[in-house]
């Protein structure tokens, strides 16, 4: 089943959270959020959270968002509800409340309307970067506050920049959560390790046709390769050097 995975959504007259190319990339219009998730039900299939997804039900889509932007509640959530899906939204504890993101009471309204929270950290940092106290902060304390905020547990985790190693799912398992999720583009099935579960980030230049493969779970083994490459320049070049050589290349 594929779990796709969104971030802020750009509304006319709305300043965006961040301006990097990296991450407006990922940055999808409302009007081409919109054609999207009809598309979904026009296929026959319905959106979920990631606790129903990983029921694995037939003719399903997970619907992940990551950062807790304001926009999760002002675009994504009406939408979703008028279509009857469901969906897990990511949140960034530290961040609950600054401009542009969800306050703690619209996180409140957005658990109210039936709608899945997960953590996504603290700050938001590369966790491979961390050592034992950092790791515990992002992971460990940041649940303790999301779930002070909306008083409900918090059972799934998603990774800053998709970063993960074994001691951030090790830490992840302890503080008790249910699942990690990182961006490798891959398809999930009840075999599939619940520490790893693979996710589908949609760009702004994703193209109709491309977008329902990804629904019906066809990743292209192009699109894996150039993951998997991705994954290895981060891995030979560090974080940060990455980071800024991929600003390089996307600024051309
Ligand atoms: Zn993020």
């Amino acid at each position: 089943m594929a779990f796709l995975l969104y971030h802020e959504i750009a509304l006319q007259g709305r300043e965006l959270c961040e301006s990097e190319p990296g991450y407006v990339r990922y940055v999808l219009d409302a009007p081409q959020f919109e054609a999207q998730m009809l598309a979904i039900k026009q296929a026959g299939l319905e959106g979920v959270s990631v606790s129903s997804a990983l029921e694995f039900p037939s003719r399903a889509v997970g619907i992940t968002f990551d950062d807790g932007c304001e926009t999760d509640l002002l675009v994504a959530a009406p939408l979703l509800k008028k279509l009857g899906f469901g969906a897990t939204f990511y949140v960034t504890s530290g961040r609950v409340g600054q401009n542009g993101y969800m306050s703690a009471s619209q996180l409140r309204e957005i658990c109210g309307l039936g709608f899945e929270i997960g953590c996504h950290s603290m700050t938001h940092p590369f966790l491979t970067d961390l050592d034992r106290d950092g790791l515990r902060r992002e992971i460990v304390e940041a649940k303790d506050r999301l779930e002070h905020f909306i008083a409900q547990p918090v059972h799934h985790f998603s990774c800053p920049g998709g970063r993960h190693d074994a001691r951030v799912i090790e830490m992840a398992r302890d503080a008790g959560y249910r699942t990690l999720a990182t961006s490798i583009p891959r398809t999930n099935s009840p075999s599939t390790d619940r520490y790893a579960l693979g996710r589908l980030a949609i760009t702004r230049g994703i193209k109709a046709r491309a977008f329902q493969r990804f629904c019906r779970g066809e990743v292209a083994w192009t699109f894996a390769l150039h993951a998997r490459l991705r994954d290895r320049a981060k891995r030979v070049l560090g974080n940060a050097a990455y980071v800024r050589l991929r600003a390089i290349l996307l600024r051309r």
